[in-house]
């Protein structure tokens, strides 16, 4: 069974406010084995919603609105659904009554506005909200399935996990979709393709993506099968294959960021780290705090963006930054080793570079960056040469130097 989502909303057409109901409903939908084919955002027009609404019937055997079953004048999803499906709103005296005790449990005075709420289109079921007064609504028409959800997350999501999925499951034909995710760092997405396209493109099933974002590689896997445990194993036997031929480029296989695996095996590992960062800004103390727990781990660090706070902070000899400059290999090293030494840290971590888009030269280019990393077995001094602007050499950078602290604890 194919679905498709109507979000309903003129705020969703505004760079304001995105539609984030369907990615939440699709990837529930998915899980029941039903696949998104189609999505549309429309504003609050009646003419407009009726006409995707038209479409979405002409095509799809199940279609879900979000949006727009609100009390007020430009909520119109339901008036819109009744009109189109020929159905004539009727109320439902349960919904008027239980809409009525809410407000009288709230302590205020109900909007005859709201009784709108507790009209249904004839022959629909609807579905209790108990985080909000709108009911959803399920109606079954000419073998199609309309399902109209409310639009905020906070009463949809609840709404579709407790009566929506168990209502859909008994539906929708037996089969299941699992996905996996194997992110890589430290290989091109090219590299990534050439390893692994011999081995997936036999296989129709799972399918496979390969998606790069930020700093990582992602290679997407989804299967279908009859449940969920033979399509776990057609996963693994696509993906032990892919994991093979990438190694230990795959930092994660169950959607951990970086920055949390890193944190797992410091835990692991019983380390801990202090970070010297210049040209990051305390980005990357900022990504490894991202993950709860990191107290255990993560001491702190220094953000010495001048030379004057390099030497007074992390310990850099002033005469080593006038021979060499700030971004050079024997200050990366020395920040490394200076922040370790005052804190006490098992891992010290110094970066240094020339994020952009000035101060370049042809001798130090934007994009050069050094990360040193240094530890109870000496120090490591990586150079990078990362294109793109100010914001992505940054986000690399952070990314290389988590990259590096991985590999070093897990060796
Ligand atoms: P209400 O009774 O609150 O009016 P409603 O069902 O009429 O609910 P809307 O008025 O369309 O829903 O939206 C209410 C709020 O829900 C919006 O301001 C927005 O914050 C959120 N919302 C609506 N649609 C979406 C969506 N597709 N994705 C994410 N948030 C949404
Ligand atoms: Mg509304």
């Amino acid at each position: 069974m194919d679905a498709e989502i109507i979000a309903v909303g003129s705020e969703l057409l505004t760079p304001q406010h995105a539609d984030t109901n369907s990615l939440y409903l699709t990837e529930k939908l998915n899980r029941l084995g039903i696949l998104v084919r189609f999505k549309t955002i429309v504003g609050d027009s009646r003419e407009d919603l009726a006409m995707v609404l038209r479409a979405g019937l002409a095509r799809s055997p199940l279609v879900l609105l979000t949006g727009g079953l609100g009390p007020t004048e430009d909520d119109l999803t339901r008036d819109v659904v009744a009109e189109v499906l020929g159905r004539p709103l009727q109320e439902v005296p349960e919904i008027r009554q239980r809409i009525k005790e809410r407000f009288r449990h709230l302590g205020r005075s109900m909007p005859e506005n709201n009784l709108r709420q507790a009209q249904v289109p004839v022959g629909a079921d609807w579905l209790e909200n108990r985080n909000g007064t709108a009911p959803g609504i399920w109606i079954e028409h000419n073998h199609r399935l309309v399902v109209l959800l409310p639009g905020p997350p906070r009463e949809l999501e609840p709404m579709f996990e407790s009566v929506c999925m168990p209502r859909l499951a008994s539906v929708a034909p037996g089969e299941r979709i699992q996905t996996r995710i194997y992110k890589v760092v430290g290989l091109p997405e090219s590299e990534v393709d050439q390893r692994i396209a011999p081995i997936y493109r036999g296989y129709q099933n799972p399918s496979t993506t390969i998606l790069a974002s930020l700093g990582t590689i992602e290679v997407h896997l989804r299967a279908r099968a009859a449940n969920d445990g033979e399509a776990e194993d057609l996963l693994t036997e696509l993906g032990d294959k892919i994991e093979l031929v990438l190694g230990d480029y795959v930092y994660s296989t169950k959607g951990e960021s970086l920055e949390e695996i890193v944190g797992m095996y410091l835990v692991m590992r019983q380390k801990t780290v202090a970070v010297a960062e210049s040209c990051t800004g305390g980005l990357l103390a900022e990504r490894l705090t991202r993950v709860s727990g990191s107290s255990s781990y993560f001491l702190g660090g220094v953000v010495c963006y001048s030379n004057e706070l390099k030497t007074k902070l992390a310990g850099v000899p002033a005469a080593l930054l006038e021979a060499h400059g700030a971004v050079s290999k024997p200050v990366a090293q020395v920040l490394a080793e200076g922040v370790r030494a005052r804190t006490g840290a098992s891992i010290g971590v110094g970066i240094t570079g020339i994020a952009g888009p000035s101060g370049g030269s042809a001798e130090k280019p934007v994009g050069l960056v050094i990360v040193a990393l240094a530890d109870e077995r000496g120090t490591q001094v990586r150079e990078f040469q990362f294109p793109g602007p100010r914001e992505r050499i940054r986000h690399w950078a952070s990314q290389m130097a988590l990259e590096m602290i991985r590999r070093r604890i897990r060796d």
